[in-house]
């Protein structure tokens, strides 16, 4: 018999009322599922042991045809606003959590299964997810978190045996394609849309924004609640106002929350200009309260340097989430944040101008720091950055490839000027007369701020190659590993992972990964990517 919230069966489609998630289980198909690929270090993370991967059961445990022993499977419920517009009840259509472990060192993972079939948030989908973005997921969660980039990371990767059935965006017609799961974990998988579907439903509903506020402070800030007095001194601040009203996010646990969320995402979309990656669908449902990346859908790393870089199809030609705007977007989603926690009357107006204002100083901060280091410079210079970015811009420079030759230019004013742009020959292509004198011009300013300081050339080198790797998750190199996967070859997911794990360092014999697009990759219809898939 079916009933209710029964987790065996109680995954139809409807609206969730008065509650943060709703039990469900796996109950995506499977046969003869197999096992793409599995990440050491997420499996040292969980105190896994490595000869589990090998158990002949681990697929079908990891598509969730079987159930793990204690496991209490849920889905969450949350709202958001899409590009712009609030979009009601989203929630967990596709993803369900399979449970914490707590590790030896008293840390809690919360496992969920992506792809593992529908949910009462499924809403007009299947609650599938293909190989191609399992992939692409799966690899980028890996290579987000060697970056150094807070993210929610994958354990494995299963092949569930079944075709699912997409609409091509491109071309409009449907095709089979092969079926997949992601295992994903993070300390939580909390989002700001988890906050906002409460505060849009009657007041009952806002007493869930007051309690899922405790239960993420209590677990995942616990420094919060655990704030004493004695440091209100430092952080009483005037606003700034005209009354000169003061903000003591001492005496308010949820402001001074609020402050370190939106903080955290300020960290997160500055070290993500560092890198060149563009998140693609930066909805409010896919802002972690972590300020992890989180939802790796039509994201893309720049190739050639442009601001308006949208790898997201279904954002053309708004641009909204284009990669010079996600700065901007992220204070724009702080800002949702906002709303919603003085709708349920946990921050106060001051607060939350406040929470606004420092996502604004914090990611300005860590932006100029990046970029400092980046360049290797000794302190942040506003112009020489600037024009730096109009040149990348106007030239199509690769942007990775780009910073990581210029820590090979030495400080050295004898150098003649057809002489100066020779370490940076390989990244400057095909550029004519004119455009190699701003760039020489660049290089002499840029030259000139490195020596007012009295760091060696080679200790330069070894700390902006620290910072700027050499190997980034290219779409196409993704797509190259999708194409033999899809025929069964896995071996080219597994070597990317690999080299993803090391992306600062030489890898000898790996160089052809620095490469460029090759021509294929801009072919219509290859690396061209939408939002769910
Ligand atoms: P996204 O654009 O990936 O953030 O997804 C937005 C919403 O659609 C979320 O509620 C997802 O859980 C849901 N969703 C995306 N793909 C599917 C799918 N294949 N089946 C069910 N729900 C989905
Ligand atoms: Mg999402
Ligand atoms: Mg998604």
């Amino acid at each position: 018999r079916e009933l209710p919230g029964d987790p065996r069966t109680d995954k139809f489609p409807r609206e969730v009322l008065h509650a943060c998630y709703t039990k469900v289980s796996p109950s995506a198909e499977v046969d003869n599922p197999q096992l793409v690929a599995w990440s050491e270090a997420v499996a040292d993370l969980l105190d896994l042991d490595h000869r589990e991967f090998e158990r002949p059961d681990f697929p079908i445990l990891f598509s969730g045809a079987s159930p793990l022993v204690g496991v209490l499977s849920y889905a969450q419920c949350y709202g958001g606003h899409q590009f712009g517009m609030w979009a009601g009840q989203l929630g967990d259509g596709r993803a369900i959590t399979l449970g914490e472990i707590l590790n030896s060192n008293s840390q809690r993972w919360e496992l969920q299964l992506k792809g593992a079939g529908k949910t009462p948030y499924s809403r007009f989908a299947d609650g599938l997810a293909v190989l191609r973005s399992s992939i692409r997921e799966f690899l980028c969660s890996e290579a987000m978190h060697h970056l150094g980039i807070p993210t929610t990371r994958a354990l494995c990767l299963v092949t569930t045996g079944k075709l699912v059935t997409r609409d091509m965006f491109y071309d409009g017609n449907p095709k089979e394609e092969p079926g997949a799961i992601v295992c994903r974990v993070a300390q939580s998988f909390l989002r700001f849309g988890s906050y906002q579907i409460h505060a849009s439903r009657d007041k009952e509903d806002l007493g869930l924004v007051r309690a899922l506020a405790d239960y993420a402070i209590m677990h995942h800030f616990p420094h919060i609640e655990n704030m004493s007095k004695t440091e209100s001194e430092s952080l009483s601040f005037s606003t700034g106002d005209e009354d000169h009203s003061v903000v003591d996010l001492t005496s308010n646990k949820y402001a001074a929350w609020a402050v370190e969320v939106a903080e955290r995402t300020a960290s997160l979309i500055a070290s993500w200009q560092g890198v060149g990656f563009t998140h693609g669908v930066l909805n409010t449902d896919n802002m972690s309260i972590l300020g992890l990346t989180i939802d790796y859908g039509p994201f893309g790393f720049l190739d050639a340097f442009d601001p308006s870089f949208t790898p997201n199809t279904t954002d053309l030609p708004g641009r909204r989430y284009c990669f010079a705007n996600q700065p901007d977007i992220g204070l724009w989603n702080v800002a949702q944040l906002t709303t919603t926690l003085s709708s349920a009357q946990l921050i106060n107006q001051n607060e939350a101008n406040y929470v606004l204002e420092r996502y604004g100083t914090k990611f300005m901060d860590d932006y100029q720091a990046i970029m400092t280091k980046k360049l290797g410079l000794p302190r942040y210079n506003k112009q020489l950055i600037s024009k730096l970015l109009s040149n990348l811009a106007v030239d199509k420079v690769d942007y990775t490839n780009f910073f990581r030759l210029l820590s090979n230019i030495k400080v050295d004013t004898s150098i003649p000027d057809d002489e100066l742009l020779v370490p940076l020959k390989s990244a400057l292509l095909d550029i004519g007369q004119e455009r190699k004198e701003a760039w020489i011009s660049w290089v002499k300013s840029y030259i000139h701020e490195l020596s007012n300081s009295s760091i060696p050339d080679e200790q330069r080198k070894a700390s902006m190659d620290s910072v700027n790797p050499k190997y980034i998750l290219r779409n196409y190199l993704c797509q190259s590993a999708i194409d033999a996967a899809e025929v069964g070859d896995f071996s080219e997911v597994r070597r990317l992972l690999k080299l993803m794990e090391r992306p600062f360092d030489e890898q000898p014999g790996m160089e052809k990964y620095a490469r460029l697009p090759p021509a294929w990759a801009y072919r219509p219809g290859v690396c061209m990517l939408s939002c769910s898939s």
